[in-house]
């Protein structure tokens, strides 16, 4: 049986709608050896419909819908698993909508048992609403914890983590985050894949480009993970994160190869599992290299 990848998207197969060198060939591979595969995204507000389509504008045909899971189907799926009969008040777009749909939830503006937050549509009037359903006893659900998402390399946009925190201020409530680097979110993914594949691969790899979220979850999950450079990681801070990934790839490209001859490497490879060389030392070495104070800080991290 063969290797299951479950594959971040962006950041691993594009970037600002650009695809990401060697990302079509990745997935024709895929699909022509018929190796399973998920892609895996925290992005609750598009349908698998709406990232289908994406992936065929950018030049991926042959990707079908039930080739995603996005955090709002997770969502979805916990809510029918925890409490099927509940309801809920939700600010978030027509992905989440559509997954709880699906899932028979219904909406309740007045005494929902949840309040569930995702990507985008928060408007001041929709948290009140939001805040005052807390209130009344809705406990605190989110789709996934992001802070913030890149739009294009000068541009981001609030995600659900940051529409989440203003509700646990205003609340006193602490929030229930799912999605990445929620064990649930790949535990779920897991077992989709192994329904898409009629049986359990027999392992699963996570590519991603995101430390916090992608190779965080796969790791607790007990599952390998591949960081891909190709996103919002730089090799040089990968270091200092105690969780490592399995590999350290610059691109998806890098493993055409290997899916097409059915035999995936687990070997530990990551560059930040290599011997320090004695004699190298952290720090500047003169306190004359002040330039180094004007380097831009870093942003903090993407998740809580
Ligand atoms: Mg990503």
């Amino acid at each position: 049986m063969k290797t299951g990848y479950l594959i971040d998207m962006d950041g691993v197969i594009y970037r600002e709608n650009q695809l990401i060198s060697g990302a079509d060939e990745f997935v024709q591979s895929l699909i022509a050896t018929g190796t399973p595969f998920l892609f895996l995204t925290n992005n609750s507000a598009p349908t698998p419909e709406d990232l289908a389509v994406r992936l065929r504008h950018l030049g991926i045909s042959g990707v079908s819908p039930r080739q995603f899971y996005t955090s709002a189907m997770n969502t979805a799926d916990f809510l029918s698993e925890v409490d099927p009969n509940c309801t809920v008040f939700v600010i978030g777009e027509g992905g989440l909508l559509a997954a709880l749909h699906e899932q028979k939830i219904a909406s309740d503006s007045l005494h929902p048992r949840y309040v569930v937050v995702g990507e985008g549509a928060a408007s001041m009037e929709r948290l009140g609403k939001a805040h005052e359903c807390i209130e009344r006893g809705a406990r605190l659900l989110v789709t996934n914890p992001d802070n913030w998402c890149p739009v294009s390399s000068e541009k981001t946009r609030p995600g659900a983590g940051s529409t989440a925190a203003f509700l646990e201020a205003s609340s006193g409530r602490r929030a229930y985050y799912l999605g990445k680097p929620n064990t649930y979110m790949f535990h779920r993914a897991r077992r989709k894949l192994s329904e898409l594949a009629l049986s359990a691969p027999e392992q699963v790899v996570m590519i991603g480009d995101t430390m916090e979220t992608d190779i965080r979850g796969a790791f607790e999950a007990g599952l390998q993970s591949f960081l891909v450079l190709s996103g919002s990681t730089q090799l040089e801070v990968v270091n200092d994160y105690v969780y490592q990934p399995t590999r350290i790839l610059q691109t998806v490209g890098e493993l055409i190869e290997e899916v097409k001859n059915g035999k995936a490497s687990d070997r530990l490879n990551s560059p930040a599992f290599a011997e320090p060389s004695p004699h190298s030392r952290s720090g500047h070495r003169h306190q004359t290299d002040a330039f180094a104070f004007d380097k831009p800080r870093p942003r903090p991290a993407m998740t809580k």
